[in-house]
């Protein structure tokens, strides 16, 4: 993904919508009435407005810069060739139009071999007229060479070769307007510029300038915003050169609105660029979002599953869902008719206590300590083993008596007791202990799940209220009789 070529007419990204044609359009077409207008009076003198020039060549070199900027950054993201053509053209338009401004306003020292002369900055003008439309050049012309993307290793080395050109070259042609200046022909006198224009060497920036214009404007079907902006950019490039030639002279009309049509050549692909990258940012939120939301819901589909699957999240035995059936189908197994049926509830005495004290997360970690052991006791007598709810546990014992049931409870609180949870909150212990509450269904004795369960809780409350860490068995239900 780069901001130079958009994967195809599905991806909106770089891809310019009608809305905003239509504004590159109106703009163009606002820059050419504003142009036209200004022709009509370009030669028109003006006063000198000292602060004019400075500040908006200053915002000028600023646009160039940043876009020049934020193109090689695309250019190392992207590793497409022709990015960094473009970004090293901004950055040399950016250069040659500060070495400008310094020239025009004075502000370059006026001795030594780089004082400037009266030729000076009228060349300066040139070279900066001219790097920009053989930048965009090389730019188009690149882009319709193979595409090409850079091996990573070379990075470095492609940028620091555009760099030093860059660079070197701006250097080069500011020491040629300065200190070689003799060797460069008269273009003005006295700020009039018409010499450059006679010379043909005027006409031919022109020329130059409006060939960049075609290339970056048509031979190119896929328009993407960069493209657009960059017609624009061009436009606004050659109507500036327009109205400077036809002044022939600084400090006029023409040449002052020169500058506003250079002002937007050097800020509308920066605005293009970041209105594009705002737009990245809020669809990487939305996607972010979008993401984040996807993600709930899978979890919340996994919980669900989990709980389909019979199994408890926190302490990986079985759930409530799975003990209900369990228990069903122990009631209403053919071995009832023989077989004692015992069932076991556990709770962990003062929790709430541990949980307020340790934290919720330690109170988890104790569930999940306590699960297994309390799993591999009851399997040890072929039990089953569920978690009930909260903090209680349910045990169901096929084919257990009282005493049975009693011993296997009684195994169960040495078992946690063995554990040595410090539980320093626990009022009747200085570590975690469980109370239980039991009920046996003898032989054939008929009960629904909903009594015994309701019995082994009775149970339970005794235990707890006769003081927890201990085992108490439910009154029977009915008194023993054989079965017939
Ligand atoms: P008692 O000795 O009478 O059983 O007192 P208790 O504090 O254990 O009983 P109570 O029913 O008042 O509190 C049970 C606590 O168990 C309350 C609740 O915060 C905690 N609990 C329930 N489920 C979980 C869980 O999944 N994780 C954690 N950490 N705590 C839980
Ligand atoms: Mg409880
Ligand atoms: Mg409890």
């Amino acid at each position: 993904m780069n901001i130079l070529f958009y994967r195809d007419s599905q991806d909106q990204l770089f891809h310019i919508s009608p809305r905003q044609l239509k504004v590159a359009l109106t703009l163009s077409l606002i820059m050419a009435g504003f142009t036209l207008a200004a022709l009509v009076f370009a030669n028109r003198p003006l006063p000198v407005f000292a602060a004019f020039f400075p500040v908006l060549s200053a915002w000028g070199i600023l646009g160039d810069v940043l876009t020049a900027f934020i193109l090689f950054n695309q250019f190392r993201a992207s590793r497409i060739l022709p990015l960094l053509l473009l970004a090293s053209s901004f950055m040399l338009t950016g250069m040659l139009s500060l070495f400008y401004l310094l020239a025009l306003t004075g502000m370059l020292p006026t001795v030594g071999p780089f004082a400037p002369g009266p030729q000076t900055s009228a060349w300066l003008w040139c070279f900066w007229h001219l790097a920009f439309p053989i930048g965009i050049l090389s730019f188009c012309w690149s882009v319709h060479q193979k595409p090409r993307i850079i091996p990573l290793r070379k990075l470095p080395a492609y940028l620091l070769v555009a760099t030093v050109s860059v660079v070197g070259g701006a250097l080069l042609l500011f020491t040629l307007a300065t200190a070689g200046q003799n060797l460069l022909p008269v273009i003005i006198e006295n700020g009039n510029y018409r010499k450059l224009i006679d010379s043909g060497f005027g006409p031919f920036i022109w020329g130059l300038n409006a060939l960049a214009f075609v290339f970056a404007m048509f031979p190119y079907k896929r328009r993407g915003v960069l493209r657009v902006w960059l017609s624009v950019s061009t436009l606004a490039f050659l109507l500036s050169i327009t109205l400077s030639l036809a002044a022939e002279q600084r400090y006029t009309l023409g040449w002052y609105a020169s500058r506003v049509d250079v002002l937007i050549a050097s800020t509308v692909v920066l605005l293009a660029i970041i209105s594009e990258v705002n737009k990245l940012f809020i669809r990487l939120s939305r996607q972010h979002e979008e993401l984040a939301e996807s993600q709930r819901a899978l979890e919340e589909a996994n919980e669900q599953l989990k709980e389909l699957s019979g199994v408890d999240a926190l302490t990986k035995i079985a759930n409530r869902r799975k003990f209900d059936e369990e228990l069903r189908q122990e009631l209403n197994a053919p071995q009832r008719a023989k077989e004692h049926l015992s069932l076991l509830m556990i709770d962990i005495d003062f929790f709430k206590a541990y949980n307020d004290n340790y934290g919720h997360l330690g109170g988890d970690m104790v569930l999940r300590s306590l699960a297994p052991k309390l799993e591999s006791e009851a399997l040890a007598h072929f039990g089953f083993t569920a978690r009930y709810g909260g903090e209680e546990f349910a045990i169901i014992l096929p084919g257990h008596s009282e005493i049975e049931a009693e011993q296997i409870a009684e195994l169960m609180i040495e078992t946690v007791r063995s554990l040595g949870i410090p539980h320093a909150y626990s009022e009747i212990s200085d570590q975690i202990t469980i109370s239980i509450g039991g009920c046996t269904l003898y032989p054939g004795e008929k009960s629904g799940a909903h009594d015994l369960i309701g019995r082994a809780d009775e149970a339970l409350y005794r235990a707890k209220a006769q003081g927890r860490n201990r085992f108490v068995l439910a009154r029977s239900g009915r008194p023993r009789r054989p079965f017939p």
